[in-house]
C-alpha cells in the first residue's frame, strides 16, 4: 500500500499516566534509578527504556520524536530546540576535520552561513552547487566528501531537489544524503525516496502556530543513537534540547498538520494560478511552468498538493517593500520572517532570511531584489484574499 505520512501519525496510540488521551508531560530534568547498575548501563548506552537526564532524552521528546519518525518513515528521530539545533549537530556528527560537504546553494541563510563561515573553523569545507544540475553535483564530490545537503523545496527560490537521483549518486559514492524538508512536510517524504537523514525546522508548518522554535532529525536508529551518545554525540554534547512542555504542545499541533497542509496548498495554488493569469512573475512548484513541476509530481504525496510557499517578483526592492507594507495595512498578512502560520507571512528574502548570502551569489542563483517570499495562510475564502491582494498590486502598478 502507498505510504501515507498522516496515516502513520494517526496510527500511533498514546495514553497519559492516568488514562489521559494525551501523553503525560515529563516535568523532570533528571530521573531516579532503582539500581545503581542500571544508571551505569544507561550511561554506557546498554540500557533501553530508562531515562537519565532530559538533555539526553525525555518521555515527552521521545513521543514527539516517535510521531515524526512515523511521519517521515524513518527508524528513529531526535527532537531539538530549533531547526538550526537539528542541522548543525547532524553535520558535525557526520563530518570530521578535513571532510567536505556538497551543498545546494539555495538553502536557508542560516544553514548557508553555518556551512560557509562556521564549519570551516572545524576544518569542514563546503562546495555550493546548483542542486538541480546533477552533473555539477557529481563533479563537486571529492574523496573527502561525506554529505550531500539540500532542501527538498529550497528557501527562498522553491527549487525542487531530485531526491531519488541525488540518493543514487550519494549511494554510489558511499556518502550520506541529508534533506531539509521544512518547506514540504507531508508533501514530500524524502526517506521513502532514498534520503538518509531528514531534518525539519518544527518552527514552521509542523508546529504551525508561530509560538515556538523547534527541530527534528529523522534517520536510522544507529544514527539517532549516535547523536545522543554521552561520549561523542553532537546533540548530547552541543545541547540543543527541546523542553518537554514545548514538545508536548508541538505533538498536539502535529495532529492537525494534514488538514493544514491541504489548505495551505489549496490556497497557494489558487493564488499562483490567478496571479499567473494576471501576468505576474510567480514561482510555485504547482504551476506547469515551474522547471521542476514534473519532478515534484513524480515525488509528492499527491493529496497534500504542492505546499504553501510561493514567490513573486515585484520588480524592485522598493516595489516589494511598498507592496508588503500595503498588504499588511490591509490585513492580508504580516511582514515577518518564518512560515507555516495560519496567517500569510511575507518578506523580501534578499534583505532578510537570505541576507547571509553575498549579493553576487544571490544574483548568480537568481535571487532578485524584488522577490517576495510568501507563506500562504489558511484563509477561509482565498478568492476574497486574491481580489484584495490584486487591488494592492494594481494601486502600486505592479500589475
Ligand atoms: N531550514 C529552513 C528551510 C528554514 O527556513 C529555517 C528557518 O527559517 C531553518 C531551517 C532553521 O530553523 P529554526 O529557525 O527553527 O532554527
Amino acid at each position: 500500500m502507498k505510504f501515507n505520512p498522516a496515516d502513520k501519525i494517526q496510527d500511533l496510540q498514546y495514553f497519559g499516566e492516568f488514562g489521559g488521551v494525551n501523553p503525560s508531560i515529563s516535568d523532570s530534568s533528571t530521573y531516579t534509578f532503582l539500581a545503581a547498575k542500571s544508571m551505569m548501563d544507561t550511561f554506557e548506552g546498554n540500557q533501553e527504556g530508562c531515562y537519565l537526564y532530559s538533555r539526553h532524552s525525555s518521555p515527552s521528546n521521545l513521543y514527539l520524536g516517535e510521531a515524526l519518525a512515523a511521519m517521515e518513515g524513518s527508524e528513529s528521530a531526535n527532537v531539538c530546540a530549533s531547526g538550526m539545533g537539528a542541522i548543525t549537530p547532524t553535520l558535525m556528527q557526520m563530518c570530521n576535520q578535513g571532510d567536505h560537504i556538497v551543498s545546494s546553494r539555495t538553502i536557508y541563510g542560516g544553514t548557508y552561513a553555518f556551512l560557509k563561515n562556521f564549519a570551516p573553523k572545524f576544518g569542514i569545507q563546503t562546495s555550493f552547487v546548483d542542486i538541480t544540475n546533477l552533473e555539477k553535483v557529481a563533479a563537486a564530490i571529492t574523496k573527502n566528501t561525506k554529505v550531500i545537503y539540500c532542501e527538498s523545496v529550497s528557501n527562498p527560490l522553491l527549487e525542487v531537489a531530485d531526491i531519488i537521483a541525488l540518493s543514487k549518486l550519494a549511494k554510489k559514492h558511499g556518502i550520506q544524503l541529508v534533506v531539509d524538508n521544512t518547506f514540504s512536510p507531508l508533501n514530500i517524504s524524502p526517506i521513502k525516496l532514498g534520503a538518509d537523514v531528514v531534518i525539519h525546522s518544527l518552527t514552521k508548518f509542523i508546529n504551525g502556530s508561530s509560538d515556538t522554535v523547534g527541530g527534528v532529525i529523522c534517520g536510522t536508529k544507529e544514527f539517532v543513537d549516535s547523536l545522543r551518545n554521552v561520549n561523542d554525540g553532537a546533540s548530547m554534547l552541543l545541547g540543543p534540547v527541546m523542553d518537554s512542555l514545548r514538545s508536548a504542545s508541538v505533538l498536539k499541533n502535529l495532529r492537525t498538520l494534514h488538514i493544514r497542509i491541504k489548505k495551505h496548498s489549496e490556497n497557494a495554488l489558487h493564488l499562483a494560478q490567478k496571479f499567473e493569469q494576471d501576468g505576474l512573475k510567480i514561482i510555485y512548484p504547482g504551476l506547469e511552468n515551474h522547471p521542476q513541476h514534473e519532478l515534484f509530481k513524480n515525488m509528492y504525496n499527491e493529496e497534500y498538493g504542492f505546499g504553501g510557499m510561493l514567490a513573486i517578483d515585484a520588480g524592485s526592492l522598493e516595489k516589494a517593500d511598498e507592496l508588503m507594507e500595503l498588504m499588511q495595512t490591509r490585513n492580508l498578512g504580516y511582514l515577518a520572517v518564518s512560515l507555516g502560520f495560519y496567517k500569510t507571512l511575507f518578506n523580501a528574502p534578499g534583505t532578510a532570511t537570505s541576507s547571509e548570502i553575498p549579493i553576487e551569489e544571490q544574483k548568480e542563483m537568481g535571487l532578485t531584489d524584488g522577490l517576495i517570499r510568501f507563506s500562504i495562510g489558511l484563509d477561509n475564502d482565498i478568492e476574497r484574499t486574491y481580489q484584495a491582494m490584486k487591488q494592492c498590486m494594481l494601486e502600486l502598478k505592479i500589475l
